[in-house]
């Protein structure tokens, strides 16, 4: 039996890592550790055949995930990591797997993803995200031009709430602007949930991993800059009838509204994916209408 298959790969536990290198979590960095390799090799697998896989990893840490995915048959794995202190607990993985890790130091929010990946094919993005930047990166993701995008899937972990936020369908409190930006360019949904005590140190809300499929050709077609004002503006005042809240983005929202078929006295959580989309295409094609 290999080492894989025998639940362990050859590498110190992570406590004994983590002690070694001296890697308290912080907070700042959103470090909430997954220690538990059977746990960490179940997210690698809700990623789905990763041997032909590049896979892109935010934030290894002390390298639970890292492992997890190599464990799993990651044929290659880069992995950007802020907090330097982790950067030796990553050497001595990348070590142990001669060519299959790249840990690259830095602050994810600056990385050019096309330069990191270099034209890789398939990549997918995997992650247990530092909740304080998961949403601006997802956004990141979800907004990238052209599409269909450098990534081929996403299997990310958030707090639940967020991951509800995502899923979410309309008529709902959760249903926002990740819902419709995520739901029209990808199919998400919820994989795996965790409670606090899966994490060390625990956090205080639950967690969730989800799963991004992108479509290739997301309908109808709009820019994704231009669903995101029209979400914008519709759900920052969600209370709002439509014809009051997309005044924001032009001074006659009623013309635009009748344009796309929806009533004036609907308002944001009414909607569906596709009536924004809907709305967006509208405002691609009629300038005039910007406001
Ligand atoms: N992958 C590890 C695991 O599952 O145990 C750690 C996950 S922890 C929730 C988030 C990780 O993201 C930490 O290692 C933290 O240092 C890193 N991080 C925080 N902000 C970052 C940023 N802006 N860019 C890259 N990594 C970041």
């Amino acid at each position: 039996m290999n080492a894989a298959a025998s639940g362990s790969d050859g590498l110190p536990p992570l406590r004994d890592v983590i002690a070694r290198y001296e890697l308290a979590a912080k907070k700042s960095l959103g470090q909430n550790f997954l220690l538990d390799l059977n746990l960490t090799r179940k997210i690698a697998r809700a990623a789905g055949d990763l041997s032909k896989q590049t896979v892109v990893e935010i934030g290894p840490g002390p390298g639970g995930l890292t492992r997890a995915l190599l464990m799993e048959g990651a044929k290659r794995i880069i992995a950007v990591e802020r907090d330097e202190r982790c950067l030796p607990a990553l050497d001595e993985i990348s070590a142990h797997y001669p060519g299959c890790l790249t840990v690259e130091a830095g602050d994810a929010l600056k990385v050019d993803w096309t330069r990191l990946t270099d034209g890789a094919h398939p990549v997918t993005i995997a992650a247990n995200l530092p909740y304080n930047i998961a949403s601006v990166l997802l956004v990141t993701w979800l907004e990238t031009e052209p599409w269909p995008p450098w990534f081929d899937r996403m299997v990310l972990m958030f707090q639940r709430e967020v991951a509800e936020r995502i899923t979410a369908q309309p008529h709902t409190k959760a249903y926002g602007r990740l819902s419709v930006l995520a739901q029209w360019r990808t199919r998400p949904h919820i994989v795996i949930n965790l409670p606090p005590e899966a994490f060390t140190p625990p956090p205080k809300v639950a967690s969730a991993v989800v799963d991004f499929r992108p479509m290739p050709t997301p309908e109808p077609a709009c820019r994704a800059a231009t669903l995101s004002r029209v979400t914008a503006a519709a759900f920052g005042q969600r209370r709002k009838m439509l014809r009051s809240s997309l005044k924001q983005l032009m001074p006659l929202p009623e013309l635009l509204l009748r344009e796309a078929g929806i009533a004036p006295e609907r308002r944001a959580e009414d909607l569906s994916v596709t009536e924004f989309a809907t709305l967006a295409a509208i405002l691609d094609r009629a300038p005039h209408n910007r406001g």
